[in-house]
């Protein structure tokens, strides 16, 4: 029955993992170029990454609301995601490309010389190849936390639950239907209990194990 814990644990670490791992993601390379002969590997904030780690972080606070909420903050980190690797396929060489158009006369008169030009960068490799790690880590995340929320809606479907009701994050209650949250311990509509532990006596506050008085009107646990 529907307590004060999460109703779908099973994929709450894979929210976490994912959420966790959008944050990190921007602080590692997007970037692998080759300057003078070297491997350089560009940081992800250069990128504008924070704003991904943002929609991470709010994910993460999103975990316990509803599904249609957790699924906006994820729409908004892939589109931010597909942005950036867009941003990084695209205009990441763009400061090398300038460096290298500055040694163009140069080049010209060592050309006119028969001596070879000066290549200060040239791309090790094209298109998704040339992606960072940190690029690959976020994709990863993104499909992970897309993998829950779609195992979560269809586990919430399976348990009986209409697809409006798994969207807004809400259950029907066992015993009349009415619309109830994880967070109630009492349905409003029909009065039955939804948490499965022991209650105060008094005032019907849940009760741990351990607990002597009740925390919220100080009753005895008998
Ligand atoms: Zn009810
Ligand atoms: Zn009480």
């Amino acid at each position: 029955m529907a307590g004060r814990e999460d109703p779908f644990p099973v994929f709450s670490w894979l929210y976490g993992l994912g959420g966790l791992t959008l944050v990190v993601a921007p602080c590692l390379s997007w970037r692998n170029v080759e300057l003078l002969g070297l491997s350089v590997s560009l940081p992800g904030l250069l990128w504008h990454g924070a704003w991904i780690g943002l929609a991470g972080f709010l994910l993460a606070v999103f975990r316990r609301r509803c599904w249609l909420l957790k699924m906006s903050a994820w729409l908004a980190a892939a589109l931010l995601t597909a942005r950036e690797v867009r941003t990084v396929l695209t205009e990441g060489d763009r400061p090398f490309l300038q460096l290298q158009l500055k040694l163009s006369s140069i080049n010209e008169g060592l050309g006119s010389l028969g001596i070879a030009p000066l290549e200060l960068y040239r791309r090790t490799s094209e298109g998704w190849a040339s992606l960072g790690s940190g690029a690959r880590l976020a994709l990863a995340a993104l499909a992970a936390i897309a993998l829950a929320l779609a195992a979560e809606l269809v586990l919430r479907l399976a348990r009986g639950q209409t697809l409006s009701l798994a969207l807004l994050g809400l259950h029907a209650c066992p015993q009349c239907g009415g619309r109830v949250t994880s967070l109630m311990h009492f349905c409003p509509t029909c009065r039955c209990q939804l948490s499965s532990g022991p209650l105060c006596s008094r005032c019907g506050q849940p009760l741990r194990r351990s607990d002597r008085f009740c925390s919220a009107c100080s009753e005895p646990v008998l």
